[in-house]
């Protein structure tokens, strides 16, 4: 017997259907003699709906306020699970944040988990309940209710198993696992059997969207073990399971995915000083304004001149041009400051690269062969990232799953 924490997406809960169905699984699960705790989030949409709504009222809710509304959506599918499991004979109990508790820190919309107070949970569970824990939520010190930023259910679900000491953390979603790149792009990408939390982190950070970012570090973290699930076959298949580097189970390849975003765009200074400080008064100002600064080059100063180019997030792109007309260009004598808001960055990702050498080069030639213009790149020790025009954004992801034989066998 087994303690199980499973997470249902907003899909997978986005009909009263769709709830009935994930409540006969759940029941599956039970009927092996396992115990469950189950973390839906809001119905599809929801969310995004409920946000709306504080739009139309004011259009800088206050975050209080807002985290009051935008966490509702996860108490109805707590409750409407919980009925739906009872229907089937099961016993069942639902929970949000605050009741647990999931004790957070009090950054509304994007509250940090401190503690979870899991006595509740296990005398449920003892006494043969199924325990339904509202995702995406919690309460601070002052008991105000707080939300831990888009996507936050699967945080929830990893704390909540990091705090029972759960054998497995599933995560139930709309794709059966995490896949060597999108298939929407590419036909041919395959679903991984295994992936490391390392490279699941590098994939979320750039541009897989399958799982939450910090939900994945805090696996890594407490040692979660974490897998990745279709909520939509019938009988659920083997998934992803993310895990270390030397699990013998990993599977062994030099790349394990592709990843890519549109999400991007870049801007050049253009001569400017080549002294010390100089890219402390360029990005100085843009990291108070609140821009994440992504890639960053410089090129070798010549003359004691230089250029200077980082990508940011597309959205912010007005914002950063406006920063760096009025606070920085002037100031620093800059000759000219140019922007590509057309730009997406296609990463390849692997622990393999850590042992293999030349996949930098393969990648380049690729992209050379295909006429594709490489515009920054950047590494890390298992990451290979390219800054292209986005035009090529498909052709480029194809070409390089091809050649480091990700496709599926035929
Ligand atoms: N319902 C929340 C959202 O849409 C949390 C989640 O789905 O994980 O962001
Ligand atoms: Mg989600």
């Amino acid at each position: 017997m087994s303690l199980i924490v499973q997470k249902f997406g907003g899909t997978s809960v986005g009909s009263t259907e769709r709830i009935k169905n994930v409540a006969k699984r759940i029941a599956r699960w039970k009927a092996q003699g396992h115990k469950i705790v189950v973390v839906p989030s809001a119905m599809s949409g929801e969310t995004n709906r409920l946000i709306a709504l504080a739009k139309e009222i004011s259009p800088m809710p206050d975050p209080r306020e807002l985290d009051v509304v935008a966490s509702t959506g996860e108490q109805v599918t707590i409750g409407l699970l919980s009925m739906a499991l009872m229907e089937l004979g099961l016993k069942a109990k639902s929970y949000t944040g605050a009741q647990v508790k999931v004790l957070t820190d009090s950054a509304f919309t994007k509250a940090r988990i401190e503690r979870i107070d899991e006595n509740r949970m296990r005398a449920d569970l003892e006494a043969g309940y199924v325990v339904v824990v509202a995702g995406f939520q919690g309460v601070d010190a002052a008991g105000n209710i707080t939300t831990l930023g888009r996507g936050g259910s699967d945080t929830s679900a990893v704390a909540l198993a990091a705090a029972l000491k759960a054998d497995e953390c599933q995560i139930y979603t709309d794709v059966d696992g995490v896949y060597t790149t999108d298939p929407r792009i590419v036909p041919e990408a395959r679903r991984l059997a295994t992936i490391t939390f390392e490279e699941m982190l590098e994939m979320a950070s750039l541009g897989s969207k399958v799982l939450q970012i910090r939900s994945v570090e805090f696996a890594g973290k407490y040692k979660v073990k974490l897998r990745v699930l279709s909520s939509f076959e019938d009988k659920e298949g083997p998934g992803t399971l993310i895990t270390y580097e030397d699990d013998p189970k990993m599977e062994k390849a030099v790349i394990s995915g592709i990843a890519f975003s549109r999400d991007e765009a870049k801007i050049t200074v253009m001569g400017v000083p080549d002294r010390p400080g100089i890219a402390y008064q360029i990005l100085g100002p843009i990291g108070e304004a609140n821009i994440d600064v992504d890639m960053i080059i410089q090129n070798a100063g010549v003359d004691n001149m230089t250029d200077f180019s980082f990508t940011v997030p597309r959205n912010d792109y007005a914002k950063t041009m406006q920063v760096l007309e009025k606070q920085v260009k002037g100031h620093i004598k800059a000759s000219d400051i140019r922007g590509d808001n057309k730009v997406c960055k296609v990463s390849l990702v692997g622990v393999g690269m850590r042992t293999h050498a030349g996949v930098a080069g393969k990648m380049f030639r690729t992209l050379a062969e295909e006429g594709i213009n490489i515009q920054m790149i950047s590494t890390s020790e298992i990451k290979i990232a390219v800054i292209i025009d986005e035009k090529y954004m498909e052709l480029a992801v194809r070409a390089l799953h091809k050649v480091f034989d990700l496709d599926q066998p035929a």
